[in-house]
């Protein structure tokens, strides 16, 4: 018989999350009435902006006529996306950044789960811990040991340097799942890092446009020298609500190099694209139509309200846990919150008590690893009106 790829049973089932849908699950059949509230999941609710929407219904009505209908388009991305990223979300902030180092894709979790396939098995791979734990798998998979960086409330929830040098780095700000931004400070070490150690780094950002306070980098390109050690991957998803649209960019610079078998360094711009073109086939003309509507000035106005309404819901959770006592973290700068379990007690102790004496729900920390233990994760993307009476509720806990 045909044999499995051996790697897929390095991975550790996630038995936690599993566990915690079929306990939801279970919670809702056996009390029908309950008005259970998530502030578990990581999507959002609101509509998305009405300058998208109107853009792919004008693309799909080009769809009609056979002077304006779209086949397959380029792989990479239709240059107006292209240009409109490179303008808006770069050249606006002082960065320079080539339209050919910009790939659209159907979304960020594929590009982070992707892009190791261009780098040689043997690299050595380090994660944050917490992890969106995509970076981790996909590198399981691929037969790659995975190393932790831990990120505690000592270390800010930022990993800090690792003493050993690591070919392959994950860095995700604003952070999924603890909330925490990383300043120009540590973005600059982790670069001066890289660049001594001449390591790779991938930089997600895929929920800058939470960023509030100023100063934040959004972009790791904001650092000097980045272009020589750094990808950097933006989503649509959390920035406009794409998250059921699809559309996402990486941008890899050309003068990002890695060694080739014979030792000649390559730009890993050129290695990507040779994977992309052959894996890949583009993003729907009328998504792209959309996504290049965020960048109009209607369009951010909608934008920001939406951010903006998601980052008041942060706040007013942030703020009503630590009036109740709780020790809160996150949610300045980043949609999610981390919130302390009450000492000695577990991050499924805790989930357990809010679904069952406050019907609501989140997520344990200890599902996005180790050091997520004694945590877990709530989320803004609820209603207002939801989020004040979850609120409420925990308030009326006994602890
Ligand atoms: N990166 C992080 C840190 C995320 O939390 C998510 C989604 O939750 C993604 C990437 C994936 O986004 P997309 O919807 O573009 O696949």
């Amino acid at each position: 018989m045909i044999k499995a790829n051996a790697h897929y049973f390095d991975l550790s089932p996630n038995y936690l999350f599993q566990d915690i849908a079929k306990r939801v699950k279970a919670f809702k059949a056996e009390n029908p009435q309950a008005d259970v509230i998530s502030l578990g999941v990581g999507d959002v609710t609101l509509p998305i902006p009405a300058a998208a929407v109107k853009a792919m219904h004008k693309a799909a009505d080009e769809m009609l006529d056979a002077k304006t209908m779209r086949g397959y388009g380029p792989e990479q991305g239709y240059p107006f996306l292209l240009e409109a990223i490179v303008e808006n979300d770069y050249k606006a902030i002082g960065i320079d950044i080539r339209p050919e180092d910009v790939f659209v894709s159907d979304g960020a979790k594929c590009d982070v789960g992707n892009i190791q396939e261009i780098f040689d098995a043997s690299v050595s791979v380090a994660v944050p811990d917490p992890v969106y734990p995509v970076y981790r798998d996909t590198n399981i998979m691929a037969g790659r040991k995975v190393s932790f960086l831990p990120s505690t409330a000592e270390t800010g929830f930022s990993p800090a340097l690792p003493d050993k040098a690591f070919d392959l780095i994950y860095l995700c700000s604003p952070n999924n799942p603890t909330g925490a931004v990383m300043t120009r400070d540590q973005l600059a070490q982790w670069v001066e890092y890289a660049r001594r150690n001449k390591s790779v780094i991938i930089f997600d950002s895929a929920y800058k446009a939470y960023i509030r306070t100023p100063g934040i980098p959004e972009s790791i390109y904001e650092i000097p020298g980045a272009k020589e050690c750094a990808i950097e991957l933006r989503s649509f998803s959390k920035t406009a609500g794409f998250t059921g649209v699809r559309c996402a960019y990486m941008v890899v610079p050309e003068s990002l190099k890695a060694l080739s078998p014979s030792g000649e360094e390559v730009p890993l711009n050129r290695l990507w694209s040779r994977r992309h073109t052959t894996k890949f086939n583009g993003v729907a003309y009328i998504v792209q139509r959309a996504a290049e509507a965020v960048f109009s000035d209607e369009g951010k106005e909608q934008v920001k309200a939406m951010t903006d309404y998601y980052m008041e819901n942060a706040r007013l959770i942030r703020e009503g846990l630590a009036d109740k006592g709780f020790t809160a973290y996150g949610g300045v700068d980043a949609p999610y919150i981390w919130l302390a379990t009450p000492e000695g007690m577990s991050s499924v102790a805790l989930f357990e008590k809010f679904l069952t004496e406050a019907q609501i729900i989140c997520t344990p920390g200890s599902g996005f690893g180790a050091c997520g233990e004694g945590y877990v994760r709530l989320t803004s993307f609820n209603t207002r009106e939801n989020t004040l009476k979850a609120l409420d509720r925990i308030g009326g806990l006994n602890r």
